[in-house]
């Protein structure tokens, strides 16, 4: 099926209060939608079936925007999950089932007592057969789920699942970034790059800044060993980067999570951290994904604080870099885009009341003399 293009909404005229979702609305509905006049599913020889592009997509692109089926709460286990499928309606659950499974059966039996306790006597003979069903949608699910963030940080997150999406191989060199986004209750793929018709739609299913080993590791969960450039010719400066990368990052991230006033000297200790993690992620071509984005914001909050007028120039230049990052791999609905742009306006609005200041210094001198 070929979906048109959505309407564009041009946000640039709203404010930001206009944009933000009013606390108790509910979110946004926009359609769900996949560009599939842009890509193709076909069958790869190792991975199963995956998307391809049919024509070169733009950067920033918006590939999917996809209502999920099936949203349970993290802590949900096999019992609530059978529920949920079997509460679907005929074409949603035979979307479910037709899902890869790849992850093992669980070592934890216990909901096996549980569904014991739920069923009938005269069930038994059946019995094996009905656990084997459970074990495959539990096995669907730990294989297709994406992790969903609600628009409250402080929030539970949720599971959930995007049969379109769930498609998208994996590689440690993306070409699409792929988030849940709350604000219209929607998983989005967005081009990280230019794509050209016939490369295989990539995303990563883990974070990207782990050395070789340990995401051989983690990627095991989905049973394939990962056959990207990255992993296949790892090299030892490559990994070390991505250590480095990792690292820095924790430290930055260590450092934004902490309340209350920190002093000046470990607001500079930390923006090194960021200039140091800037470079490493566009020498390792990561500076397409939204940890740069996130690293430029970082930044400008740590050069802000400490407020040393020579730098105003290029937190501006930081600023309008995140702001294009997160367009780009998140979308202009997103809240990640909305609050780079506020740090835009403030920051700009800073520049502004230091000239001000210069101004004021300069008439006042002249009426002195
Ligand atoms: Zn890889």
């Amino acid at each position: 099926m070929t979906v048109p293009d959505p309407p564009i909404v041009d946000i640039s005229t709203l404010s930001l209060a206009e944009i933000l979702p009013k606390p108790d609305s509910n979110v946004t509905k926009i359609p769900s939608y996949t560009r599939r006049d842009l890509y193709e599913e076909r069958q790869t020889p190792e991975a199963g079936i995956g998307a391809f592009a049919t024509k070169d997509i733009p950067s920033g692109t918006r590939i999917f925007c996809e209502e999920g089926i099936l949203m349970l709460p993290d802590e949900a286990g096999q019992v609530e999950l059978y529920n949920a499928v079997k509460a679907l309606d005929g074409a949603r659950e035979k979307m479910f089932w037709e899902l890869a499974a790849s992850t093992k059966p669980s070592k934890n039996v216990e909901w096996i007592d549980e569904v014991r306790q739920i069923c009938d006597e005269d069930i038994s003979s059946t019995f094996n057969d009905l656990i084997a069903s459970y074990e495959q949608a539990w096995s669907i699910y730990e294989t297709n789920r994406f992790t969903c963030k609600p628009l409250d940080n402080d929030a539970e997150k949720s599971l959930g699942i995007f049969p379109q999406s769930a498609r998208l191989n994996h590689s440690c060199s993306p070409n699409v970034f792929h988030r849940y986004n709350p604000v219209i209750d929607r998983l989005t793929v967005h081009a990280l790059r230019d794509i050209k018709v016939g490369e295989e739609l990539l995303t990563s299913y883990i974070d990207i800044c782990h050395p070789t080993a340990v995401r051989r590791h983690i990627l095991k969960h989905w049973g394939f060993r990962c056959r990207c450039s990255a992993c296949d010719s790892p090299d030892d400066d490559e990994d070390y980067r991505r250590k480095k990368i990792e690292d820095l990052f924790a430290k930055i991230n260590k450092r934004r999570a902490k309340k209350g006033k920190i002093s000046e000297k470990d607001c500079r200790r930390s923006l090194g951290n960021v200039v140091k993690c800037i470079r490493l992620l566009k020498k390792e071509g990561m500076e397409e994904t939204d940890t740069l984005g996130l690293v430029y914001a970082e930044g400008v909050r740590l050069g802000m604080m400490i407020g040393d007028e020579d730098e105003q120039e290029s937190m501006v230049e930081w600023a309008e870099k995140a702001v294009e990052v997160e367009r780009k791999c998140l979308g202009e609905d997103s809240k990640e885009f909305i609050a780079a742009v506020h740090l835009l306006e403030s920051v700009r609005n800073k520049n502004k009341s230091n000239d001000n200041d210069v101004d004021v210094d300069v008439s006042t001198k002249a009426e002195r003399s």
